[in-house]
């Protein structure tokens, strides 16, 4: 059988150390998973339950550059953990939550600060502000198999050289294994999903030229340039 035009390409993310890809099926993301991220962007983190919002697949970039994106003038970072499934299923326990994981990576949740705060007062969908071309720069993957879980350990970014974002994974209010168990509760996960775990404090704003560095404790660090 023939497509009726060239099917799209797979979207595959590299794995350290192995010319093997990772094949991206779905992108989840989890909303104000750091108590002091929920209080610099004005809530309280106390009493919101976890909430998720998707990206597309092909808006992970491993290429170390992001093109700044139109329609935007306020285009702010987000360093977060990127965990990367080789199985899942629905209804998954916390107990065997990790037993999914294939991998990890430092990413970006790039976002259009300005529409998402549209958005947020319209009672909007978050699309536009999210899931835009090349919005989730993403480093190689290294195997849970070399990194051991993800439960505590430094996450910071720095623009330009100058510290922005700080914090520590285990400031997560949602832990890894509770995204995964409460995420299959509403989606059928399998092998290829990809989910950004949520943001310290400390996001701001991007021009171009400049340059992030996005650092996770035992993973190799993502080189971004905004072009
Ligand atoms: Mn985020």
């Amino acid at each position: 059988m023939n497509t009726v035009f060239p099917a799209p390409l797979q979207v595959t993310l590299p794995v350290k150390d192995t010319d093997d890809v990772f094949p991206v099926r779905r992108v989840y993301c989890i909303g104000r998973n750091y108590a002091a991220h929920a209080i610099e962007m004005g809530h309280d983190p106390d009493k919101e339950p976890p909430f998720f919002f998707q990206k597309n697949p092909n808006n992970l970039t491993p290429s170390g550059e992001f093109p700044y994106p139109p329609q935007s003038s306020d285009v702010h970072h987000e360093i977060e953990l990127a965990v990367a499934l080789k199985s899942g299923g629905t209804n998954i326990s916390v107990e065997t939550a990790l037993d999914h994981v294939f991998g990890y990576a430092v990413s970006l949740d790039m976002t259009r600060r300005d529409l998402q705060a549209d958005a947020k007062k319209a009672g909007r969908p978050w699309e536009v502000a999210k899931a835009f071309e090349k919005s989730a720069p993403i480093g190689e993957i290294v195997p849970a198999t070399e990194t051991g879980s993800f439960s505590a350990g430094k996450i910071s970014l720095m623009v330009n050289g100058t510290g922005s974002q700080n914090g520590d994974l285990n400031q997560m209010i949602w832990k890894v294994p509770e995204i995964i168990s409460t995420l299959s509760e509403y989606f059928e996960l399998a092998a290829g999903d990809v989910i950004l775990s949520g943001t310290p404090a400390g996001v701001g704003p991007v021009q171009k030229g400049d340059v992030m560095v996005g650092e996770i404790d035992g993973l190799p660090p993502l080189r971004v340039k905004v072009i």
